[in-house]
């Protein structure tokens, strides 16, 4: 048995079943990246369903999260998945899903990068006029879709917002001419149009008024198979603080109706995707890691632990918030609060996973949980300070526990220089 000193998520859910954090930290080190199966495909059930309408077909962002266990999981609940790169790409098709089931919606791509999309037949969405000119010029009286910037952006950093004035991504919608003459140059068919506004909006308005923006330009097209909306769909990282999840359902309702209308004046029952990747991961995945002490410098406290900016690039790289638990073995402790910074074991002053916490005083050998951290949050983690890079389990919808990583070793570290 072990104590939550701070914190509920893991308990109100039942996150652990019946491990517990200390077990899976004796068994396959610290840190260590925990998932857990329900929540998982729960989320990707929200999305399958988020809608009525019939031709909808939701794909998993793959860049969130690229276990390849996970991928089979979202595969298995009927998602396709969208790719940023080849090694995306390679990831999904390792994982099961078919070419059909891909697409590929890379920004600045090379030949190369296309060329690995066109020899694995899978479908792609280009970002700029000159994109597209490459794109067709190497694969002429084909499919293509392009992504276009509504004017509109979104998200909780403006280094995630990736449309209106301010961002590299899309094609302006003022280059309808220029993209028309290289579609008919090529002998091309304009078979789809994405947009993707940028990463974690917790209310509709934004995504539906770029959403209306996009499919009134849609019509100016009459060769459209599907229009994609894009990804971005939040989740509540301040739980603790009470914060509300999206109303996925008053979305939905919203969107239902956008697609209804748009299939009555194009004259068919056109395909709908959208591409969130963080509300499918995130909430399913937590960083276990062990504290290392506390002190007190001037007038700042300090909880030190061994998840540095390597583990989890959020807080350091947006400065993002995320809840923490605390665990002990101990049958008493003081539940005392007070304002701590909590902080990694990278060389760096800037290694800050939370700043002015209210948490009560752990000492060494207790256990932090980073809550929320099933989306960039593996995938972004590197080995930097020569820390490899830690281990990743499943806790299955049985109870089984399985790693579906390999904490990396020493001899990972060198194995590429040799
Ligand atoms: C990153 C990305 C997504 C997923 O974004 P989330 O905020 O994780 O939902 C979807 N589409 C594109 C084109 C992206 O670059």
């Amino acid at each position: 048995m072990y104590n939550t000193m701070h914190g509920s998520y893991t308990k109100d859910t039942n996150f652990f079943k019946s491990t517990t954090p200390f077990d899976l930290i004796n068994e396959y080190g610290s840190p260590i990246y925990v998932y857990n199966e329900d929540v998982f495909r729960q989320r990707c059930k929200d999305i399958k369903h988020l809608v009525t309408y019939d031709n909808f077909v939701p794909h998993y962002s793959i860049k969130a999260n690229t276990n390849i266990h996970l991928l089979k999981i979202a595969r298995e609940e009927g998602l396709h998945a969208d790719t940023m790169s080849p090694g995306e790409i390679f990831m999904a098709l390792k994982s099961g899903f078919t070419s059909e089931e891909l697409f590929y919606i890379p920004n600045n791509a090379t030949k190369e990068d296309f060329e690995y999309a066109i020899s694995h037949n899978v479908l792609t969405s280009v970002d700029s006029v000159e994109q597209l000119e490459l794109y067709c010029s190497l694969n002429p009286n084909s499919k293509v879709a392009v992504r276009f910037n509504p004017g509109v952006g979104a998200g909780h950093h403006n280094k995630v917002v990736t449309a209106g004035k301010k961002t590299k991504f899309g094609v302006n919608m003022d280059e309808f001419e220029a993209v028309n003459q290289i579609i008919e140059k090529h002998n091309m068919t304009l078979v789809g149009i994405n947009q993707h506004i940028g990463s974690l909006f917790m209310h509709s308005e934004a995504f539906i008024e770029s959403t209306t923006c996009l499919l009134e330009f849609a019509k100016r097209f009459d060769s459209l198979e599907f229009i994609d909306l894009g990804g971005g769909f939040g989740i509540p990282y301040k739980k603790q603080d009470g914060e509300a999840p999206i109303d996925l359902e008053d979305l939905g309702k919203e969107m239902d109706k956008l697609f209804k209308g748009f299939a009555n004046t194009y004259g068919r029952n056109i395909q709908f995707q959208i591409e969130p990747g963080r509300y499918v991961a995130c909430e399913s995945g937590i960083i276990l890691g062990q504290i290392t002490g506390t002190k007190k410098n001037a007038d700042t406290m300090y909880i030190g632990t061994d998840i540095g900016f390597n583990v989890l690039a959020r807080p350091m790289m947006y400065g993002s918030h995320h809840d923490i638990e605390l665990y002990t073995n101990d049958i008493e402790y003081d539940a005392t609060i007070s304002p701590y910074t909590v902080v990694g074991n990278i060389c760096e002053s800037g290694d800050i996973l939370a700043t002015d916490r209210m948490l009560p005083k752990p000492k060494y050998g207790d256990l932090i949980g980073i809550m929320d951290a099933g989306a960039y949050g593996f995938a972004m983690s590197t080995s930097y300070n020569q820390r490899p890079r830690c281990a990743e389990v499943l806790i299955k919808s049985s109870g089984e526990v399985q790693q579906i990583r390999r904490k990396e070793t020493f001899e990972d570290l060198i194995a590429l220089m040799q």
